[in-house]
């Protein structure tokens, strides 16, 4: 089957797929307190999941990120892992990999590794306890810290990505590069971007640039920039002194539009070709429309026909731009 190739000659080989909406945290930059959540109706069943996956990887898809809400909190979701474990199995797929809030890590990840999963992203803002409650409104910090330690203890790979928040944060930056360094995990930093309806006064307050953290860091250690490109946002540099690898995603100030390789689906199978456009594609209907697939590959092709070239986000006038209307956790960061 022909692979996806987009207007600008970008091979697309990465899917992050979110699995629900729904979440155990309410983390202040993400959501509100009280959300409203999908009806169950709307959502993709794991079957449809699965078919959908499943079309993305015929089509040359060869890593796939299962992301949310938190994709862990979903009922059934190791049938989906284990479904999708067959790829790996034949080779078709290269990476099944995470991104999670850790909360359900201890229960979980054994069978992670199970189903094939080597690496996943946790994401931690803090190492205190009252200032992680604080953040994430629900979650308890243990619970986290345990998660982490039984993934590791599982054979996982676990990077940990922390959201840089202004007079949040700030002050624990060498805390977290230590622990990081101690614990053996990978770290990177997301600059806070201005998703949802969570008011632009706060979001403003709180961004705090990478290039400000990154010029804190080099205070104290000596930075080497990794040529490495993910084809995502993120860039990395090594710390000489610890040898530790430290990833910036900034796609507020950094133009990586040029080396896109991946696309986006929501829990109700809207297809976003890019985080930073509205347009997208419903490959709901589609999947519903009839149980064979030609239908929804026929979507799916039409759509990356129309992946653009790149986002528009600006904070530059003191002023939100191109701010979207929906959450990281509709589209699933
Ligand atoms: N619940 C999982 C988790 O927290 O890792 C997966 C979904 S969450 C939406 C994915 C990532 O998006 C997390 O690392 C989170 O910190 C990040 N995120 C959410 N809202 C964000 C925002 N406004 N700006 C930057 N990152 C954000
Ligand atoms: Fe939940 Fe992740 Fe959003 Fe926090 S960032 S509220 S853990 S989906």
């Amino acid at each position: 089957m022909q692979t996806l190739i987009d207007p600008f000659a970008r091979p697309i080989t990465y899917l992050r797929v979110s699995v629900t909406d729904r979440c155990d945290f309410r983390c202040t930059y993400c959501m509100s307190e009280h959300m409203q959540f999908l009806p169950k109706k709307d959502l993709l069943t794991l079957e449809e999941l699965d078919r959908l996956c499943s079309a993305f990887v015929h089509m040359g898809v060869r890593k796939l990120r299962i992301t949310g809400g938190e994709p862990l909190v979903r009922r059934d979701i190791m049938t989906f892992f284990r479904a999708m474990s067959r790829h790996l199995d034949s080779g078709a797929l290269k990476e099944l990999t995470l991104t999670t809030n850790g909360s359900q890590l201890a229960r979980f990840a054994g069978e992670l590794v199970d189903c094939g999963v080597r690496r996943i992203n946790v994401s931690l803002d803090t190492l205190d306890a009252d200032r992680f409650a604080a953040i994430t409104r629900w979650g308890r910090l243990d619970q986290v810290l345990d998660g982490i330690r039984a993934a590791t203890e599982a054979g996982l790979r676990v990077k940990i990505n922390t959201v840089a928040l202004k007079g949040v944060n700030e002050d624990e930056l060498f805390t977290l590069v230590d622990w990081c360094a101690a614990e053996g995990h990978d770290l990177t930093f997301i600059e806070v971007m201005p998703m949802g309806d969570m008011g632009e006064e706060l979001r403003l307050d709180q961004y705090w640039p990478l290039k400000d953290l990154r010029a804190r860091l080099a205070e104290r250690f000596t930075l080497t920039d990794l040529a490495e490109s993910t084809g995502g946002p993120a860039r990395y540099v090594r710390l000489k002194e610890t040898g530790q690898k430290i990833g910036f995603i900034t796609p507020l100030t950094h133009n990586f539009c040029e080396s896109c390789n991946r696309v986006r689906v929501t829990c109700t199978g809207e297809l976003y070709m890019c985080l930073g456009q509205e347009d997208m594609a419903d490959l709901r209907a589609p999947l519903r429309a009839s149980a064979d697939d030609a239908l929804l590959e026929q979507a799916i092709r039409a759509a990356i026909s129309r992946k653009p070239k790149g986002h528009d986000f600006d904070y530059s006038r003191q002023k939100v731009q191109g701010q979207m209307s929906r959450n990281m956790s509709h589209t699933g960061g």
